[in-house]
């Protein structure tokens, strides 16, 4: 059927010289698929899919990518309607009558298990089964917030903390893994691109898999402590880093290859997302808010310098004039955005205002306590075995 509906879109784009858009496909194809015996909602569901198929290749024309006659190979079925969930298993009815049963798993059974998760579709493939749900949370009150943690997201390590606790997860095991798999792609030699391309892919979807692990842990523990603290989590925005390292910039090729695999935007997209969940709000401050985060003393404000040649021994640190001290520029970032972000919220919230702005972050005299995790480590060791320094 989404054959069927991308073959009459194509159609329409060579008569018409535009791409149908869903409705006008939707209104074109309907009838012609009369003619396979389902359900209507399954038709829907064909016609979205290949109207997302055609609109994604006119964004690949329009960029300048080659493109082939676009077709689906692979079998799937969408649907909002025509399921229950009995006895642990998914039943779908079917036009005949009769229906079809899947049994759920117990991991998938415990979490629609909770009263306020609805599973509002299912989309089934030859190999998988999914579920999409959704769940009640109370809008997120910024009265109640006691604080606000940044986070710096860097290329073998993510921190996060505010002026009481700041915590560096060592994530460097997810940038080895991606440099390895890297190599490992240089190094075939085979001359059948077809068979050359299945290998890149399998190695590709490894390393993926490898690096959202590391990922996973580090960013459940990031929403956990933000829950129990009652934090407001803050990103910085850092949307066009890639353009730094493009060809040309005189950088190195094997350097390049390296930051252009930084997963920085896996991290948001994790955490804002188990964020939503357990109802703990985010923010993402505004590039002009970003501005200056990692090279501004949190303390005086001062702009600080980095280590010039004479500095031994001072990697990833910068100096400050005016209060004559180094600092980890991680820690600075952390220090900055956490504040920002807390400023920001504050004013937003009703009682905020000028109280919020004068106070700043909730005052905390000294320095921050500094604990380091091994994000690539299981996660019962990660709670035990964290050491101070
Ligand atoms: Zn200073």
């Amino acid at each position: 059927m989404t054959n069927h509906s991308i073959r009459i879109g194509l159609e329409f784009e060579r008569k018409y010289g535009i791409t149908p858009p869903m409705r006008e496909l939707s209104r074109l194809s309907y009838a012609h698929l009369k003619s396979y015996q389902c359900y209507a909602q399954y038709r829907l569901c064909a016609i979205s899919r290949a109207a997302g198929i055609l609109s994604s290749r006119k964004k690949s024309i329009k960029r300048g990518f080659p493109t082939r006659s676009p077709f689906v190979s692979k079998r799937m079925i969408v649907s909002c309607y025509g399921f229950d969930i009995q006895d642990g298993h998914l039943v779908i009815h079917l036009v005949s009558g009769a229906s079809e049963s899947i049994a759920l798993n117990s991991h998938t059974l415990d979490v629609i298990s909770n009263p306020t998760v609805r599973v509002c579709s299912f989309t089934l493939t030859e190999k998988s089964l999914c579920l999409c749900i959704s769940k009640e949370v109370p809008t997120p009150n910024l009265a109640e917030v006691r604080g606000a943690i940044g986070i710096d997201r860097n290329l073998r390590n993510v921190t996060v903390g505010n002026e009481e606790v700041v915590t560096y997860y060592d994530v460097s095991k997810a940038a080895k893994v991606a440099e390895n798999t890297r190599r490992i792609i240089a190094s075939f030699k085979r001359g059948d691109r077809r068979v050359r391309q299945g290998l890149i892919s399998k190695y590709g979807n490894r390393r993926r898999e490898r690096i959202e692990r590391i990922l996973h842990l580090v960013s459940r523990d990031i929403v956990e402590r933000a829950k129990a603290k009652r934090q407001i989590i803050v990103f910085e925005e850092i949307k066009g880093i890639r353009n730094l390292y493009r060809k040309g910039n005189r950088q190195g090729k094997s350097y390049r290859a390296q930051m252009n695999s930084w997963p920085f935007y896996e991290v948001k997209r994790q955490i804002e997302y188990k964020a939503a969940w357990e109802g703990v709000p985010t923010i993402t401050l505004s590039r002009r808010e970003t501005r200056g985060t990692t090279m501004d003393c949190p303390q005086c404000g001062e702009r600080l310098q980095v280590p010039v040649r004479g500095d031994r021994g001072r990697y990833r640190q910068l100096w400050c004039a005016y209060c004559e001290r180094w600092r980890d520029r991680d820690l600075i970032a952390v220090l900055n955005i956490s504040r920002r972000g807390w400023l920001r919220s504050d004013h937003s919230s009703k009682e905020g205002g000028a109280r919020g702005a004068m106070r700043g972050n909730p005052e905390h005299a000294g320095e921050p306590v500094i604990l380091r995790v091994d994000a690539s480590k299981p996660r019962d060791v990660f709670t035990r075995g964290r050491t101070l320094c």
